[in-house]
């Protein structure tokens, strides 16, 4: 039944619970403490008088209004409303004395106030002593109810520690009851606009309250999966001894550490959660490839999903060429594949034939049953929402829950790794391969586009690869038929400016295998200069190309223009990026393309998108089941989240009890969601 009155409203706003109320907490304040006299109101200021009514009628003076006018003794003070009811117009009725609060406004007529709040008063009525808040509200729930509600909270609730004392002493953080009544009713005279900031010690402790409920919540989560049994996949480490043997290098020395802790941890029944973190190019896929060969030679199958079809089949190349010459059975599933062999992949992978699949979202979209699924691996995992991840996992293995790898050049700040990432083990892979150099990395104004198309004629001639790619939107997983447009008139254009060179087109909207050939071309040193969508953004390797042309680069995130930057660098020859701009810039792009040319360091780059940005481009997509957080500001509260962290530790240990009691405060209901 449809749910009435305040209540529906209220619970979209996600209230139902006292405590869910009393963490509703303020916005803004208004100072209702003080009446200033009329005759010394000041314009474009909020301020609250008190009158008598001495007139009181509705005009019609282009619109029709109600106008009324006040008096104090210090002086006259109009006011208007376009808007109003029968109620309105008795409230001021003349003679009445009345409280107005409102922004003053200095008009024809002298000062006014436009819609001002309204209420009638006795003489000498007293003033109230605290801040008036002003919540975050919705359609359908006014100030006034929202108000009443969480005063009967606030009555209603006795607010109690759940932190035990001695683990806050000498943190200089103020009793919780202390900090909600101070957020909700403020003394008069506070400093609003600090604590509009949510600055200040009563901000500070409802802060790492927050922070404390994720914690725990995260920590409880990862204790849960500890309970969960996984294969022991220690047998296989022979076949990928013979992988590391058949590779024409040798592991960096980040590489084979990495390498180490994932067979240390497939080796163990508890599944593994691990993510390899590794800025672009620093050779993730080996790693992952060696994984799952222990898993094979274990005698269980692997899987490795990728975000696009164009990556996919990238790896699909590259790890079949790795693998089947040991004699690994590798399948291919994406959602592009004729029926028929979609359903021959399925059938390979159920009969447990297929050793390794690698795909697309179809592995977990197409009804994948695995024979003895050990280990999942998802590539460039931040462009996955949790929920897709962790399906891949939830194949049914014989009854047990697979490992699961995790890669990604997206580095996660180091307060992110200790917050919404707190339930995943990262290894990083902070180390390039051998004869590297730094991109170079060039802005120039579209303006000058002449003197790109010189470089990248020079550059062909001395036999270097070329990616030119033609963004047109900033994300959508699909190409939009502008950008594909742009794309193909990019391609065109290039064509008759650059005659002597052999040019591809890559887009998303090639049948599959046009895309691989065009790819494999490009690949093979059959393609000069490759003009490609976005789709060429993550993962694709090519270790031949050494320049990068990024078109309307302005429109574009960093961690993309990162990652698209990234695909060159990748082999012996000096490298270069040139991001074309449009001008005029907006501030924030400039800011974004200046970072760029400063640094090629991916961490560093991510900590700036951080803050530009805030956590969204890490957390991925859809982080279904992750509580966000309403007021502590990850960079800001970094100290208070390392606090949150240590205390969550020992609650956990020390106060159990306590600890759950803490997440079901703060989370209610979405406590589950975490344990899922
Ligand atoms: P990413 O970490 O961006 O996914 P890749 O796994 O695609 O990087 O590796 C980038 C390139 O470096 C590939 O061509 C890969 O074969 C090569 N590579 C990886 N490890 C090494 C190594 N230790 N020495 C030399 N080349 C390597
Ligand atoms: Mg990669």
């Amino acid at each position: 039944m449809a749910q009435r009155g305040p209540e529906a409203p209220l619970a979209r706003l996600g209230l139902k619970r006292d405590w869910d109320f009393l963490l509703h907490l303020p916005l803004r304040w208004v100072d209702e403490t003080r009446l200033v006299p009329i005759g010394q109101l000041r314009p474009d200021e909020e301020q609250q008088a008190e009158g008598v009514v001495v007139a009181c009628e509705v005009a019609v003076r282009g619109r029709r209004q109600l106008l009324a006018r006040i008096v104090d003794g210090s002086g006259e003070l109009l006011l208007r409303f376009f808007h109003f009811y029968p109620s309105t117009r008795q409230q001021l009725a003349v003679g009445r004395r009345v409280r107005v609060f409102g922004a003053v406004r200095g008009g024809l007529m002298g000062l006014e106030m436009v819609h001002p709040r309204v209420r009638p008063v006795r003489e000498g009525e007293p003033l109230p002593q605290r801040l008036t808040p002003v919540y975050p509200t919705t359609a359908g729930v006014s100030q006034a109810m929202l108000r009443a509600r969480i005063e009967r909270a606030l009555r209603g609730v006795e607010i109690t520690e759940t932190v035990p004392a001695e683990l806050l002493q000498g943190r200089g953080l103020p009793p919780l009851r202390e900090a909600i009544l101070a957020l909700h009713h403020p003394p008069p005279h506070a400093d609003v606009g600090h604590l509009a900031q949510r600055q200040g010690p009563p901000w500070a402790r409802v802060k790492f309250e927050e922070l404390l409920a994720q914690q725990i919540s995260l920590r409880t989560a990862r204790a849960r999966r500890a309970e969960h049994r996984a294969p022991r996949l220690a047998a296989g480490g022979r076949l990928a001894a013979r992988l590391l043997g058949a590779l024409p290098f040798t592991l960096t020395a980040a590489q084979q550490r990495v390498w180490r802790e994932i067979a240390a941890d497939l080796a163990r029944v508890v599944p593994m959660q691990r993510l390899i973190q590794g800025d672009v190019g620093s050779g993730k896929t080996v790693v992952a490839a060696l994984a799952a060969a222990q898993a094979i030679g274990t005698g269980y199958q692997a899987a490795l999903m990728a975000p696009t079809e164009l990556l996919a089949e990238q790896h699909f190349g590259r790890i079949a060429h790795w693998l089947r010459p040991l004699g690994v059975e590798v399948a291919w599933l994406a959602g592009k594949l004729p029926s028929g062999a979609k359903r021959a992949a399925r059938e390979a992978v159920a009969a447990g034939r297929a050793q390794l699949v690698v795909g697309t979202h179809a592995l977990i979209q197409e009804r994948v049953q695995f024979a003895k699924l050990g280990l999942a691996i998802v590539d460039e995992q931040h462009r996955f929402g949790v929920a897709q991840r962790l399906r891949l996992r939830a194949q049914p293995a014989a009854g047990d829950t697979p490992h699961l790898l995790m890669l990604s050049a997206t580095p996660i700040p180091r307060t992110l790794a200790m917050s919404y990432y707190a339930d995943l083990d990262v290894s990083g892979i902070d180390e390039l391969p051998p004869g590297r150099q730094p991109v170079v990395t060039k802005l120039v104004a579209a303006a000058r586009r002449d003197e790109v198309l010189a470089t990248v004629r020079a550059e062909a001639a001395r036999g270097a690869q070329v990616y030119w790619v033609c963004p047109l939107v900033e994300d959508g997983e699909d190409e939009s038929t502008a950008e594909l447009t742009a794309a193909t008139r990019m391609y065109e254009q290039t064509r008759r400016l650059l005659p002597q060179l052999r040019l591809g087109l890559l887009h998303g909207q090639l049948p599959a295998a046009e895309k691989a050939a065009v790819m494999q071309a490009f690949a093979r040193g059959g393609i000069d200069v490759l003009v490609a969508t976005t789709v060429i953004e993550v993962g694709v390797d090519v270790p031949r190309a050494t320049l990068m042309v990024v078109e309307h680069a302005q429109r574009l995130g960093l961690a993309q223009l990162h990652q698209l930057r990234g695909r060159v660098g990748r082999g012996a020859g000096k490298s270069y990026c040139v991001l074309l701009y449009d001008e005029p810039l907006s501030e924030a792009a400039r800011e974004r393309l200046r970072i760029l040319y400063e640094t090629t360091d991916g961490f560093e780059i991510a900590r700036r998108d951080l803050q530009l940005r805030g956590p969204g481009e890490f957390l991925g997509a859809r982080q279904s089941g992750v509580p966000m957080l309403r007021f502590a500001d990850l960079e800001q509260d970094a100290e208070l989240l390392e606090l949150a962290r240590d205390v969550a530790l020992r609650m956990l240990a020390e106060h159990p009890a306590q600890a759950s009691a803490h997440v079901q405060r703060w989370l209610g209901e979405r406590a589950d969601y975490l344990v899922a």
